[in-house]
């Protein structure tokens, strides 16, 4: 049989008991939950008067970033060309590509997409690269609005003085086919320290080397409109701090058991809730009498903390992986080895690389599976 457009599950959609009926492995979202997560978001964001700008390198399907856009975000940021230009095809704009380039190929599709009316913002921090864009947007006839990638203790991409900061931007400024429209400080080593307080003060620090450089370009005349940083971990201490004018948290909306371990408001209770699952069946029972799944690491991203194991809606176990196709249930204290064909739905490691990993997400409220969405960024890291 053929395999239709969303799988095998396709035949599933809509039906009242299709979520513990699913072929396997399965990436569920729940539906619920990723509704609750969007909405705590943007309630947060609103109360504090900042933007969203919702990273789709978590998520890279369109319909999640329509949602996101729905609900109020000022656009969609991407980490690679491949993806923004595959949430484009899908009708999603406006977009901003968090990390420089090397490759004029790719500054010139983003310059065609942009012909074809993609609103695009992108990240420059060196002069060759804002020549590059300068000259392939007038070579297309477009107009790009470009933020100076700044370095705020990453050490990965980004220019770390005011000084330096100010140059590029009166570069930016100085093409007729780019626009300055501000900067981007992401702390990315912030994001997954535990500790509320511990987290606060790293944030702190890294805040301050950015609001010294949008003082710096303040002084120069370059007041930047646009101050883009945060993720899911920072979100509370970027709206508190009020350097960053929005936030570009991805990983909120799925959760995962890395960020579990994170104490996003430093009360212990969790903020946001995990949307997203695999659904695996037990195929095997092994020598030891253990139970054998069939996902392995081609089905979970595998850095991160051990998956647990749901039986209707109850913790059973964790997931050790014991190969590429297969894992193994070590059941909690007391639970049962379950039978050969029962479904377990599993939180994951780590949500981005997971989802890069499926082709579709299976929507699913209470036992309904409300509809299968297609990931169209999957495997696009180019
Ligand atoms: N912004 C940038 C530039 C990132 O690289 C990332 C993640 O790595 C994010 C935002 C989103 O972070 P999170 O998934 O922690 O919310
Ligand atoms: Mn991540």
């Amino acid at each position: 049989m053929r395999r239709g457009v969303a799988g095998l599950n396709e035949p599933l959609i809509g039906l009242r008991n299709g979520r513990p009926r699913l072929e396997t492995p399965a990436l569920i979202l729940d539906a619920d939950a990723f509704e609750a997560n969007l909405q705590a978001l943007t309630g947060m964001a609103r109360t504090a008067g900042l933007g969203l700008r919702p990273h789709a390198k978590s998520h890279k399907c369109a319909e999640i970033a329509r949602r996101q856009l729905d609900a109020g975000a000022l656009g969609i940021a991407c980490a690679k060309v491949g993806e923004l230009l595959a949430l484009f095809e899908a009708g999603i704009n406006p977009l901003m590509l968090t990390a420089p380039v090397a490759s004029r190929l790719k500054i010139d599709r983003l310059t065609e997409a942009a012909q074809r009316g993609a609103v695009l913002t992108v990240v420059v921090d060196r002069p060759d690269l804002i020549a590059d864009y300068a000259d392939s947007a007038r070579e297309a006839g477009v107009s790009l609005d470009v933020l100076v990638e700044c370095d705020v203790g990453q050490r990965r991409t980004g220019v770390a003085t005011p000084e330096g900061v100010v140059a590029l931007a009166r570069q930016v400024a100085d093409e007729s086919s780019l626009r300055f429209v501000g900067v981007q400080g992401y702390a990315g080593f912030v994001q997954h320290i535990f500790d509320h307080e511990a987290r606060r003060t790293e944030n702190r620090l890294a805040m301050g080397r950015l609001l010294a450089i949008v003082e710096a370009l303040d002084a120069a005349g370059l007041s930047p409109a646009i101050v883009t940083g945060g993720g899911t971990g920072s979100h509370l201490l970027d709206f508190e701090d009020k350097v960053l004018t929005e936030v570009q948290a991805g990983s909120y909306v799925f959760m995962d058991e890395d960020y579990r371990r994170v104490d996003l408001h430093g009360t212990g209770a969790d903020v946001f809730g995990t949307a997203l699952f695999l659904t695996v069946t037990v195929i095997a029972h092994n020598i030891r009498g253990e139970a054998i799944i069939d996902a392995g690491s081609k089905s979970f991203a595998v850095d991160g903390p051990a998956p647990r194991a749901y039986l209707d809606g109850r913790e059973f176990g964790s997931i050790a992986f014991v190969g590429d196709e297969f894992g193994r249930l070590d059941t909690l204290p007391g639970k049962p080895v379950p039978s050969i064909g029962t479904r377990l739905e599993c939180s994951v490691p780590h949500c981005d690389p997971t989802v890069n990993l499926h082709d579709f997400l299976h929507v699913v409220r209470a036992d309904k599976l409300e509809d299968i969405w297609p990931i169209e960024a999957r495997g696009l890291s180019d």
